[in-house]
């Protein structure tokens, strides 16, 4: 007994603190044993967090190199771009075949991430043949050249460019692709068609150099190459219309020479006629006037009555034989001078001429005729014109011509001409203007032609030769003038001509 002297009551109260003793205990260890859940569950809510921070981490990591390699991919993506420009500004600078494959430089090829460079277009007969190539020898041309002969290859570049990763329609396609990296010692390479309107004319084959690890050919690289492809194909096609255009131009620079040639080997035929013609007319002419001068000195003489009383009937007669000599003699003179002029064996005397006057002198000469059909004629010419540069004679014998024609074509009664004169840049321009019977347009463009008389009840009634307008015509043209008529049936008619304004 281990409290045999202690009393009940002792006993008891030891009995009770035992108790509390025990009992405290207990509480405590269930309060250290709710403690350790406690801290079980933060360790392990603290576990999970951590695994869910290291999650996030990894996330970063991953994410943050994935950014890397995209910015990467943009920066060669720009740089390819400001290279592509720079390209397209070059190429676009010729319009010769040749010269734009020589633009794409190794340097331009280096911009847009690649070393090696292959241009093959079809010729007219579809055969291909290489326009140019950097960093490729002979026999790898060679090889890539049969390669791409086989048609399954143009099929499939129709659809898209093509690069060694590119997935094959077909196993023999597989082979070709595979076959030229390997004899070109390529593994990595990109080839896009150049094409135009009319199709598929060619491809460029763009590699790394061999040798490079890691170079992939990426979906940035494809995109770059189909526009580099483009370019070109539109630089070339832009240059083949411009060979178009430009052999089509010599063409026509080779037919006009020719027709020149042609034309002015007529002219001078025609020039030689025309000379022949003019001294034939000069020759029959000079001869014709002998013998009409002779006659009528004879019908004159015999008029007079010195060689024997005449009758009356030979007197008319002779009278007419004597009128028609004039007439024939007007003709004659005419004619002679048309030739003279057309042959250039008149001398004009050219000197300051002053417009007013000769106009004013020709009114003067022909005002029997104008007051014989009570004609208005009128000069509307200023004082103070500048003088025209002419042969006074012949620009009165064009005036007399044209004023003389008005009074045979304006009515007896209210009949009127006018004539004015103006100054218009280096020439004078002069207008004999009447309100006469006027002509139709195809008499307008025959005027001028010698012998030509339009049928109207005047002609038909007085007689003419049709050589005045001829012979106005040479004369203004001997000045370097030029003659026109503005025209209409029944209301008049407007002769202009031009001549040198003569310089002070
Ligand atoms: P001609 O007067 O001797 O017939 P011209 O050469 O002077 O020869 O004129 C040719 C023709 O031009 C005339 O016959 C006439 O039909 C036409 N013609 C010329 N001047 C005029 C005019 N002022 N009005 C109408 N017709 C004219």
């Amino acid at each position: 007994m281990l409290f045999p002297l202690l009393s009940q009551e002792a006993m008891n109260i030891l009995g009770a603190a035992l108790s509390l003793v025990i009992i405290t205990l207990g509480i405590t260890s269930i309060l250290k044993i709710r403690q350790i859940q406690r801290l079980n569950k933060t360790i392990a809510y603290l576990k999970k967090s951590l695994d869910e921070l290291d999650e996030q981490a990894k996330l970063i990591v991953r994410t943050d190199l994935e950014l890397n390699k995209t910015q990467e991919e943009l920066d060669k993506k720009i740089n390819g771009l400001y290279a592509l420009q720079r390209i397209s500004q070059d190429v676009g600078k010729t319009l010769d075949q040749n010269d734009i494959f020589q633009r794409i430089s190794q340097e331009h090829i280096r911009q847009i991430g690649f070393q090696k460079t292959l241009v093959f277009t079809k010729n007219q007969q579809g055969k291909l043949h290489i326009r140019h190539q950097v960093g490729f020898d002979e026999e790898q041309i060679q090889h890539i050249e049969n390669k791409f002969t086989w048609p399954g290859l143009y099929d499939m570049l129709k659809e898209k460019s093509i690069t060694l990763s590119s997935a094959s329609p077909s196993q023999e396609m597989r082979q070709v692709i595979q076959s030229i990296a390997a004899a070109t010692n390529l593994d990595s390479f990109i080839i896009a068609p150049l094409s135009k309107k009319e199709g598929l004319f060619g491809f460029i084959l763009l590699a790394h150099a061999s040798g490079e690890t890691a170079l992939t050919v990426t979906e940035g690289d494809e995109e770059l190459v189909a526009i580099l492809a483009s370019q070109i194909s539109q630089a070339l096609e832009n240059a083949e219309l411009f060979e178009a255009v430009y052999s089509q131009h010599q063409e026509l620079e080779r037919k006009v020479e020719e027709r020149t040639k042609e034309l002015s080997g007529a002219l001078n035929e025609i020039k030689l006629v025309n000379q022949r013609k003019t001294d034939f007319v000069s020759a029959v002419s000079h001869e014709l006037r002998t013998p009409l001068t002779s006659i009528k000195g004879y019908a004159s003489i015999l008029l007079t009555g010195k060689l024997g009383i005449v009758p009356e009937e030979v007197k008319q007669r002779l009278e007419k034989i004597n009128i028609h000599s004039n007439e024939l003699t007007h003709m004659v003179n005419n004619l002679l001078d048309i030739a003279r002029i057309e042959s250039g064996k008149i001398a004009l005397k050219l000197e300051p001429l002053d417009i007013l006057s000769a106009a004013a002198y020709a009114l003067d000469l022909l005002s029997p005729q104008i007051k014989e059909k009570s004609i208005q004629a009128r000069i509307d010419i200023p004082q103070g014109l500048s003088p025209a540069l002419g042969d006074q004679s012949q620009i009165s014998r064009v005036f007399i011509n044209l004023i003389g024609n008005a009074i045979k074509f304006v009515p007896a009664e209210g009949g009127s001409i006018g004539i004015s004169a103006f100054e218009s840049g280096q020439v004078i321009q002069v207008n004999v203007a009447d309100n006469g019977i006027g002509m139709s347009q195809n008499d307008t463009e025959h005027i001028f032609d010698e012998f030509y008389r339009a049928d109207n009840a005047i002609n038909q009634k007085v007689k003419g030769t049709g050589l005045g307008l001829t012979l106005v015509k040479n004369i203004i043209q001997a000045h370097q003038g030029k003659i026109w008529v503005e025209s209409k049936l029944n209301q008049g008619s407007a002769f202009s001509f031009t001549l040198p304004r003569c310089k002070t």
